[in-house]
């Protein structure tokens, strides 16, 4: 889905098909690979039987989406359309639910935003370059300081990617999976915690990794930029580490009653006072807090 590159580049080796809305394509792909396609919409312009029999496949035979989407693009109509292709692929396939392989092509900031619509996909830390385009290159001035931000997102579990050693990826024996070499593992942490391959170092304050650059601001008690920023603005954009809700930090939280805070001068955790940790690790939460996880995602009750 609109990665002729990569088609060209396959055609001849194994079965591909192209969906694309460049029509100039159909003067050198006949309709068995080709089908002009807007994936905002999950529109064929063209008859879509060939692309049909090209999801019709047998047990041994692996079929995977890749998508590259302009960036602008919102998740949602992405995460729509693969999410109607996999239901189209299952039906063909007469599959009650088959994980479709899908690699998306998005920058790592979006990471977020994929994760909301669709959870199972995960980030791979490989750097794509395009050759095409100076701002999402490792290549020439103008290139990005630790390099192109544009990632590869997946529901194929990340340990199966093996990233090459030589092109500076490492293997993590804690997470499991391949990961840029700056990206030091947190044993905190317990993850391998840089998102943009920078090396990020743990903040004791935040009880978490941060990007190498950020500052801890005490009143507002987590790491951030230094430039520009505004405390009251900065806030009101943090999720909160009680309650889980946006808009405001813990020692505002109203869901969570102010007699139990523990008066510690926003050193320690405000749940049980102690200074080795923030309230999302703390020990006693069960006791304020039930949390409830679906689908990805965690929802907060206080107690
Ligand atoms: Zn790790
Ligand atoms: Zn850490
Ligand atoms: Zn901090
Ligand atoms: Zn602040
Ligand atoms: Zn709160
Ligand atoms: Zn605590």
């Amino acid at each position: 889905m609109g990665a002729p590159r990569l088609h060209f580049h396959l055609r001849h080796k194994l079965q591909s098909f192209l969906l694309d809305l460049d029509e100039r394509f159909a003067g050198y792909l006949g309709p068995g690979e080709f089908c002009l396609y807007n994936m905002c919409n999950n529109h064929f312009f063209y008859n879509r039987r060939p692309f049909e029999k090209f999801l019709d496949c047998s047990n041994s035979e692996h079929l995977l989406i890749v998508t590259d989407p302009p960036f602008g693009c919102r998740t949602e109509l992405i995460s729509h359309t693969l999410r109607s292709l996999r239901r189209l692929h299952n039906r063909i396939n007469q599959l009650p639910s088959t994980p479709l392989s899908i690699f998306w092509i998005y920058p790592y900031y979006s990471a977020n935003h994929i994760k909301q619509e669709m959870p199972e996909m995960d980030m791979c830390d490989y750097r794509i370059n395009y050759t095409n385009h100076l701002r999402y290159t490792n290549v020439g001035r103008q290139s990005r300081f630790c390099g192109s931000p544009v990632r590869m997102f997946t529901n194929v579990p990340l340990r199966l990617l093996r990233l090459p050693l030589e092109e500076g990826y490492k293997y993590c024996q804690d997470c499991d999976c391949y990961t840029a070499k700056e990206n030091l593992h947190c044993s905190r942490c317990g993850t391998c915690p840089s998102v943009n391959g920078q090396t990020y170092r743990h903040c004791d304050h935040c009880d978490t990794c941060v990007k190498p650059n950020y500052v801890h601001c005490p009143s507002c008690r987590r790491c951030t930029q230094r430039e520009g920023h505004t405390c009251s603005f900065y806030q009101s954009k943090q999720h909160c580490w009680l309650c889980g809700e946006k808009g405001h930090i813990e020692s505002n939280c109203s869901k969570f009653r102010n007699s139990k805070l523990k008066r510690t001068k926003d050193k320690g955790c405000l749940i049980c006072g102690k200074h080795n940790h923030r309230e999302r690790r703390c020990n006693h939460r069960r006791k304020y807090f039930r949390e409830l996880h679906f689908m990805g995602e965690t929802s907060i009750q206080c107690l």
